[in-house]
């Protein structure tokens, strides 16, 4: 028998298991076996059965149904006519469910989380304590929303079904993510869990007929990625939301290009984090364990690169290996167990397989002598060794497994941060707050922690950069993805063109208007050029036949004026002010020209030239003045919303209105700190060209804005295509071309269609919130 010195000496814990019995009575009481719900009732469905099991034990919990292609056209069909119902309740009305909703979970909390431990296999203290009061939080909070809707998003509705489809990881809170902002703004919903864990889906599915929720505004309808297939294709639905993996994600795209489905997706990541020599380097050990050892580095935001300056990387390395020799692993069920079990053992095995693959390209391997029980268990993995461009070093492992390397300066943690495809999370560890706020607008990811690593709320938005996907969920901005505008005003009817003998242009024959490229009149690659002809017929004059290289040579001059991102909203705006007084000076000139080009009257041409001017003034007005927002999440702390550039921006302009649309784009764009690669109106592409004479005596910098001529599909093509182009406007009809050209590298895109460009909605927020992306920046106070 040990004595208490010898207790206290080895500070062994005794088991502290938590009890299953209420959840196996739940599943009991189903008779271990559950259909779909549709339409507020249980339904057998029409395809296979599949077997749900607990991953620590190998036993099975229950038989599910798998949804066919049958069943969810039913879910659909129910939740379509569930919509509008939902949707004229109101805000206030939604908002009264969405707290029902939030007490419910609070009251069955312990229930969800045994449920969701016994499914997922994670430890019972992260379903107790993380998980579950963050689904309840989560409902609260878009109850919020709802009751301020009407108040908060004037000029909005909700977009009607969403199809949503979720992992294995998160199964109960990415659900609360996905339902709570789609019902919240008037939406119903078809959700499909993960084959692996539906079980708290199920459970859910039942509190909505206790909180007396209209049928089909809630539907879930289990089975595999064939049923996720299902929903994602369905010709019905409105909004996809997805979160997953990059590569079904990018299937999605694919699946949904051209359909006018609104798309967020959620997908990996392999992120950064970076530990400076003057960090709390024991805090910052405590990080990594909850970075990359939360829910066994099943996280698609888990710090599993850790980057640590040169100065300290053998004494954190140490540190961190003395920690993980204290990590418990084994049954999830118990109170003191850090790492739970694996989802399943196809995953564990993808793990293992990829260590070892690491460790033959040269890592070298660190695992703790714990106990580590036979199974599903993985037992937590630090490598070091680590080349930065290795598999190990880029792909996402999934599992409790870190890579190290290190670096030396504040520059290079940056450059290693961002040697990555993904952009979902960094975290940055330094008591100085100077370095630590100078390197988190450096990092491209959604989410940034300093000093703190993993913290979610649903007053932050949380979503990626880069092939981590797109969209938002969470705070305000996650709202919108669950919102549209109401149809922009439609363009107004046209005067037929005149045909009339162009007098004023008859000189114009031998001018060829070249490219514009890196601030400089440039030759179009190939020699090429094409005419360009007025309403009657007579020719006006040639502009260059853009190619491929051309863009190439386009996006790259962009991507060297990267510095313009990081010039003060301040500056930017003088120079846009001037811009608008250099344009302003040469109205007639320009008035004349798209009179003659387009054959429009002049009066309203010159109405055209008034409203481009004005819209330069309120852009430069914009620059300093969209800013983001500081939330107050449940932590003494702060989180900063800010506001970035997306980067490179490639825009196909409209042939109507071919100054002022054309300026509408850009201009936003510009504003808000992103150079552009601008394809101009195919048809009518002279005021384009000559507007360049504007922008040499406007102290542009070089390379912000490209205006390449052309073929108009073939380029926005190219731009979707290019790697470096960091998000795609394309105004026209070929909006399915573009959005599956984009799905190679997840870039985001915005398909416009005709709308007044003259009018109010063809300026402000929307085209500032196409133009930026939100990164929270998460600071602590105190120690
Ligand atoms: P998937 O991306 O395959 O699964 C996510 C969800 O999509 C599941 O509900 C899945 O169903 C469903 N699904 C699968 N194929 C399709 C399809 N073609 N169309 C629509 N829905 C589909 O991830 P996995 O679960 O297979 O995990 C594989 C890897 O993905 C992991 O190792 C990890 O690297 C990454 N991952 C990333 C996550 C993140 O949060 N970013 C979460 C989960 C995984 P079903 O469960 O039945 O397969």
């Amino acid at each position: 028998m040990s004595n208490v010195a010898q207790i206290l000496k080895t500070m062994e814990y005794g088991p502290a298991p938590e009890s299953d019995a209420a959840a196996q009575g739940w599943l009991d009481k189903h008779n271990r076996s559950f259909g779909l719900f549709i339409n507020g009732e249980w339904a057998p469905g029409h395809g296979k059965l599949f077997d749900s099991v607990n991953p620590a034990t190998g036993k099975k919990l229950a038989t599910l149904a798998e949804a066919s292609a049958t069943d969810v056209d039913a879910a659909v069909k129910a939740a379509r006519a569930a919509q509008p119902g939902w949707a004229k309740k109101g805000g206030a009305a939604r908002a009264r469910y969405l707290y029902a909703l939030a007490r419910l979970v609070q009251k069955h909390s312990r229930l969800f989380a045994v449920l969701e431990t016994l499914d997922n296999g994670k430890p019972i203290r992260e379903t107790r304590d993380i998980d579950i009061p963050l689904v309840a939080r989560h409902f609260y909070h878009h109850a919020g929303w709802a009751q301020l809707l009407e108040s908060e998003f004037p000029g909005h509705e909700p977009v009607g079904v969403a199809g949503q489809v979720i992992p294995w990881n998160f199964p109960l809170l990415m659900l609360a993510w996905k339902i709570a902002p789609a019902l919240a703004a008037g939406n119903t919903v078809v959700l499909k869990p993960a084959e692996d864990t539906s079980l708290t889906a199920l459970l859910f599915a039942e509190i909505c007929n206790e909180a007396k929720l209209p049928k089909g505004v809630v539907n879930i309808v289990t089975g595999a990625g064939e049923t996720g297939k299902a929903v994602v294709e369905h010709p019905d639905i409105d909004k996809v939301a997805f979160t997953g993996s990059t590569e079904v994600g990018r299937a999605i795209r694919l699946a949904t290009a051209g359909t006018g489905k609104k798309l967020t997706l959620e997908l990996g990541g392999k992120s950064p984090f970076v530990v400076f020599e003057d960090a709390d380097l024991d805090a910052a050990v405590e990080g990594a364990v909850d970075a990359i050892w939360f829910n066994q580095g099943q996280v698609c935001c888990a710090g599993s690169r850790l980057l640590v300056q040169e100065s300290v990387e053998t004494r954190f390395i140490e540190k961190l290996k003395a920690r993980m020799e204290t990590l418990r692993v084994g049954d999830p069920l118990d109170k003191v167990t850090d790492i739970g079990a694996i989802i399943s053992p196809r995953q564990r095995s993808q793990i293992a397989e990829k260590v070892a693959r690491g460790v033959k390209e040269g890592a070298v391997l660190f695992q703790p002598k714990v106990a580590c029980p036979e199974g599903c268990f993985y037992p937590p993995t630090l490598l070091t060794n680590v080349e930065s461009a290795s598999t190990l070093a880029q792909e996402e492992i999934f599992g409790p497994v870190l890579v190290a390397m290190s670096f030396r300066t504040p520059a290079e943690a940056a450059a290693l941060a961002n040697n990555s495809r993904y952009g979902l999370a960094a975290s940055i560890w330094s008591e100085d707050i100077n370095v630590a706020l100078d390197l988190a607008p450096r990092i491209k990811a959604g989410v940034v922690w300093v000093n703190c690593t993993n913290q979610f709320d649903a007053s932050a938005g949380f979503g990626g950069y880069r092939e981590s996907g797109f969209g938002r969920e969470g705070g305000r901005e996650g709202m919108f993805e669950y919102l549209k505008l109401k149809a922009a005003k439609a363009p107004p009817s046209t005067p037929a063109p005149s045909t009339a003998p162009v007098l004023s242009e008859s000189d114009a024959v031998d001018r060829t208007a070249k490219l514009f490229i890196g601030g400089k009149q440039a030759r179009p690659d190939g020699g090429y050029s094409r005419a360009v002809f007025a309403p009657s017929g007579e020719l006006l004059g040639h502009v260059g036949e853009g190619s491929r290289k051309d863009i190439r040579n386009a996006v790259e001059a962009a991507q060297k004026a990267e510095s313009w991102s990081s010039t003060s909203g301040h500056a930017r705006a003088q120079i846009l002010y001037y811009v608008a007084e250099n344009l302003s000076a040469r109205s007639a000139e320009f008035v004349e020209r798209i009179r003659v080009m387009t054959g429009t009257p002049k009066g309203i041409v010159a109405k055209g030239v008034e409203a481009t001017v004005r819209r330069l003034f309120t852009y430069a007005a914009w620059a300093d003045k969209y800013d983001g927002a500081v939330h107050s999440p449940p932590l003494r702390g702060v989180v900063l919303a800010m506001n970035e550039p997306m980067g490179v921006i490639g825009i196909a302009a409209p042939d109507e209105a071919p100054l002022l649309a054309f300026t509408s784009l850009w201009a936003p764009a510009v504003a808000m700190g992103n150079r552009v690669v601008i394809v101009p109106s195919e048809k009518h592409p002279l005021a384009a060209t000559d507007f360049t004479q504007v922008l040499e005596t406007s102290d542009m910098p070089a390379g912000v804005i490209n205006i390449v001529t052309g073929g108009r599909e073939e380029l926005a093509k190219t731009l979707a295509e290019h790697r470096g182009v960091d998000a795609m406007w394309y105004f026209g009809a070929n909006g399915a071309a573009v959005e599956a050209a984009s799905a190679d590298d997840l870039k985001r895109t915005w398909i416009g269609g005709p709308r007044d460009w003259f009018d109010a909605s063809a300026e402000g927020r929307e085209f500032l919130n196409r133009a930026t992306q939100v990164k929270n920046v998460w600071i602590p106070y105190g120690a």
